[in-house]
């Protein structure tokens, strides 16, 4: 068994990060114990080697808090070495230096801890400003954006770093072993395009009013009038398809259902009409899964979070306790104590809305922490790694290759370390005009994601 000593400073953040990385991830026994001899993290193996991590990051967090002067303005990068593959891993805190002159005790100066932690408890999203329409930080003002690593899972490649200088240590533990596992996720925020009447009537004056364009009202018009017909002709009805194609690959699917919400980003649909009924049906009858999508005000509303859980519950024994934040609307950390406090297991809500990559930095599910209250949560937090949206699928239909190579090397990465592919298909975003099957191009993403 490793032994761990961490300085009493900060000892609840690092015990954190030091369980992700090495118990969860690696799957590998150690001890831990504080002391203020160091800054620094150190590890004993069994055979008396050591490693040690020098501090770059926590020893400043006990004088000054969470803020925006401790986000690095510069980022360095290692230089090969003789303990992982991965070239020019982007450093958060630390700096680009091994020391292992003394074989006995290598000094890393590359300070995967903090900058682990930096990644996966974002707590740079709680002290960055600049938000959107929609309250949620830029994605231009992420550190990973604005240096050019949103696309490389660090964490994971820290992960290599680490197992490379434990291995060069002889280390007598394996670590755990993991497979490559796609989730094949849609967000239900529109069960149907033609819902109710109220939304139909406004969805069809707009396209003559504000759109101005005679043919897409009748284009519309004619959609309305099969799909009420027959509820099988509703373009977002395409959940039948959906799970034929999860079948086909032998995949699961994940549905998260959007269950209230008053905004005018939340679609308010009955949830309990013979339809959603069948659904719910259709779902569990293929051993797919159901879970919630929470509306647009609960990222910092408990009780309405807890209200849309509860009643999503009732409607459908299938519930799952999983799922996403609509919109990708969340606070940190509030958002995961209230998931954590409605007992839900794992959200898969870290991902960008407006390109495809690695917002924590991670390939892995993990556990939570709110730097807050300093507690580590039992709610995991699975991050989306691709979406239609964020991808464009629709305005950049002409360039569909290109879209999709850019969605393969996501996948063969994610694929390298074995890691959860989190990709999320809408069944109501889709553009009749540009493409009338919109399942023949889930598939295109499906195939290349197995
Ligand atoms: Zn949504």
């Amino acid at each position: 068994m490793i032994k761990v000593n961490i300085p009493k400073g900060q000892a609840k953040e690092r015990r954190y990060i030091i369980n992700v990385l090495l118990s969860e991830f690696l799957g590998i026994d150690y001890e831990i114990s504080e002391s203020n001899k160091s800054e620094d993290i150190t590890f004993q193996l069994e055979n008396n080697k050591k490693i040690i991590f020098k501090d770059y990051f926590f020893s400043k967090l006990s004088t000054k808090n969470y803020s925006v002067d401790l986000i690095p303005q510069k980022i360095e990068h290692l230089e090969s070495n003789k303990y992982c593959s991965i070239k020019n891993i982007p450093i958060v805190y630390g700096k680009n230096m091994i020391e292992d002159d003394n074989p006995n005790t290598i000094i890393c100066h590359v300070d995967i801890f903090s900058s682990a932690f930096f990644m996966l408890t974002r707590w740079e999203e709680s002290v960055l400003k600049n938000k959107d329409i929609h309250a949620r930080v830029l994605a231009k003002d992420h550190l990973s954006v604005k240096f050019n690593f949103f696309h490389r899972p660090i964490v994971n490649e820290y992960l290599e770093l680490l197992w490379g200088l434990l291995k060069a240590q002889q280390i007598n533990q394996e670590k755990k072993e993991r497979d490559y596992q796609l989730y094949l996720t849609h967000d239900v925020d529109y069960p149907l395009k033609w819902v109710h009447l109220g939304r139909s009537i406004k969805t069809l004056l707009a396209d003559l009013l504000k759109r101005r364009d005679l043919s897409l009202f009748y284009k519309n018009f004619k959609c309305y009038l099969s799909s009420k017909l027959n509820v099988k002709n509703d373009p977002y009805n395409n959940f039948k398809q959906l799970i034929d194609a999860a079948n086909s690959a032998g995949v699961k699917s994940y549905f998260f259902f959007l269950n209230g919400g008053q905004s005018q980003y939340d679609s308010r649909h009955s949830m309990n009409t013979s339809f959603m009924k069948s659904l719910y049906d259709l779902i569990h009858s293929n051993n797919h899964y159901i879970g919630i999508h929470p509306s647009y005000m609960t990222q910092d509303n408990y009780d309405l979070l807890k209200k849309e859980v509860v009643g999503l519950k009732k409607l459908t024994p299938s519930f799952h306790p999983f799922g996403r934040q609509h919109f990708l609307r969340f606070k940190v950390p509030t958002t995961w104590q209230n998931w954590h406090d409605c007992q839900l297991s794992w959200s898969s809500t870290m991902g960008f809305s407006d390109r495809i990559g690695f917002r924590s930095g991670v390939c892995y599910a993990h556990s939570t922490f709110n730097i807050q209250t300093r507690k580590m949560l039992s709610v995991k937090e699975r991050p989306l790694i691709a979406m239609d949206v964020s991808m464009g699928v629709w305005q950049n239909f002409n360039n569909l290759d290109t879209v999709l190579n850019e969605y393969s090397q996501l996948v063969t990465t994610v694929k390298k370390y074995k890691g959860d592919f989190v990709f999320l298909w809408h069944n109501s975003y889709q553009d009749q005009n540009v493409c009338t099957d919109s399942t023949a191009v889930f598939k295109r993403f499906l195939n290349v994601s197995l």
